[in-house]
């Protein structure tokens, strides 16, 4: 009889190859203790922290972790609920409220996680006469919302308004509503939509418009709402989406709009209405992060003057490295062959980064995704810079 793992094999046999080069499985690394936001001890050695989506270092913030502790105190460790059941407690609209408020828009939804917000989101808002268009490098949560919509689904060329302009001419379909979505930051290139430009491509159509700034957020922008703010096209997008898990530093979702129906989601989202709502210590920390992301503007100047920092390194090595600078700089290597072997000395030498290997990239290439931090110092960074170029040397990636 068929194994119901049998479709596993080739991965199976893929992944032993990869954990042959240096005796580790590099998607299975486990940090063993925290000793600052850029530093955690991997394998018993202190290793340098260059692969997490902790932007701005708040997921040690001394007073997120006490107003944790205090509402432990108060709430409890969980809601045991949903929000449309016994879920929602007076932290969760105050939450919702605090962002709604931030973003300077009429409401706020928020989810358990980033992914739920994506997956709540595009389900709910396309139905199955409706078009969805998506740039081509979507984040998963993106590709499988638009899955449990069952609307039809349009990509686009990734960052590429005048594709998605053509697509939109070319389907002559008045009568069905259409989305369009894209992301602020590409979690694994860096790259940076051009928001305005596709602004400017919904307005022409009149297709809606949503933007998951999952990395964006606290990044991008005067106030760190994200590319639409650093465009100064805000009001014309119709649904940011975010997420809480990457520069907030604890773990959630979020949707901000404008528009009155909103709420009407909430009895129509299943990723929203068929599981637990957030626990109150997440809560009340996600609100302490908030609150201190606003209050320190000079952190997003700090993560741009390091991510900047990190960049220039990369390409004074002379390695292919990321086009803008942005918080995740990637270096793009030619092989697969190159890119295990330099991950594992990365490791060995006290550099933690993520290793991205096709089909999972972009254009079929792997990379070494790097994310850097506004707590990040100088002297991590050109220690990490020095690492990259030992190993990079070592592999023959570089002479
Ligand atoms: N959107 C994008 C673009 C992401 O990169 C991610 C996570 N990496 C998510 C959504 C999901 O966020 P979370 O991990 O907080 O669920």
């Amino acid at each position: 009889m068929a194994s119901l793992f049998s479709k596993y094999e080739s991965m199976a046999s893929a992944l032993d190859s990869v954990i042959a080069v240096g005796g580790r499985n590099p998607f299975a690394v486990t940090i063993e203790k925290i000793l600052s936001s850029t530093v955690g001890i991997i394998e018993g050695r202190q290793t340098l922290l260059f692969g997490t989506n902790n932007y701005l270092g708040l997921s040690q913030s001394p007073c997120a972790i006490q107003a944790a502790q205090n509402a432990v105190s108060t709430y409890g460790i969980g809601t045991t609920g949903s929000r449309i059941a016994n879920g929602t407690f007076s932290l969760h609209q105050q939450l919702e409220h605090h962002i709604a408020n931030f973003f300077g828009r009429r409401g706020a939804i928020v989810f358990s996680t980033g992914y739920q917000a994506n997956l709540g989101m595009i389900s709910a808002l396309a139905g199955k006469n409706d078009y969805l268009f998506l740039d081509a490098d979507s984040h998963a949560s993106i590709y499988d919302g638009s899955r449990l919509s069952t609307a039809q689904v349009i990509r686009f060329r990734h960052n590429d308004p005048d594709d998605l302009y053509k697509r939109l001419r070319r389907l002559d379909a008045p009568e069905h509503a259409k989305l369009i979505v894209v992301e602020g930051i590409y979690s694994m290139t860096g790259n940076i939509a051009p928001v305005r430009e596709f602004v400017a491509v919904k307005k022409e159509t009149g297709a809606a418009l949503l933007v998951d700034e999952a990395h964006s957020f606290g990044v991008l922008g005067k106030h760190g709402r994200g590319v639409a703010e650093a465009d100064g096209v805000e009001q014309d997008v119709d649904f940011i989406v975010g997420t809480f898990s990457k520069s907030l530093g604890t773990v959630g979702g979020y949707c901000v709009s404008d528009h009155p129906e909103l709420d009407l989601l909430r009895l129509n989202s299943r990723p929203y209405m068929f599981t637990a709502s957030l626990p109150p210590e997440i809560i009340a920390a996600t609100i302490a992060t908030l609150h201190e992301m606003q209050a320190h503007p000079e952190l997003r100047t700090r993560l741009m003057d390091n991510a900047a920092q990190l960049r220039t390194g990369f390409i004074d090595l002379g390695l292919n490295t990321s086009k803008q600078v942005s918080p995740i700089i990637a270096v793009t290597l030619e092989t697969t062959e190159q890119a295990i072997p330099m991950w594992n000395q990365l490791l060995n030498l006290g550099v933690y980064v993520n290793l991205s290997l096709p089909p999972a990239t972009p254009d079929s290439r792997p990379l070494l995704r790097c994310s850097v931090m506004a707590t990040h110092t100088a002297e991590q960074i050109d220690q990490a810079i020095g690492i990259f170029r030992q190993a990079a040397i070592k592999v023959g990636v570089i002479s």
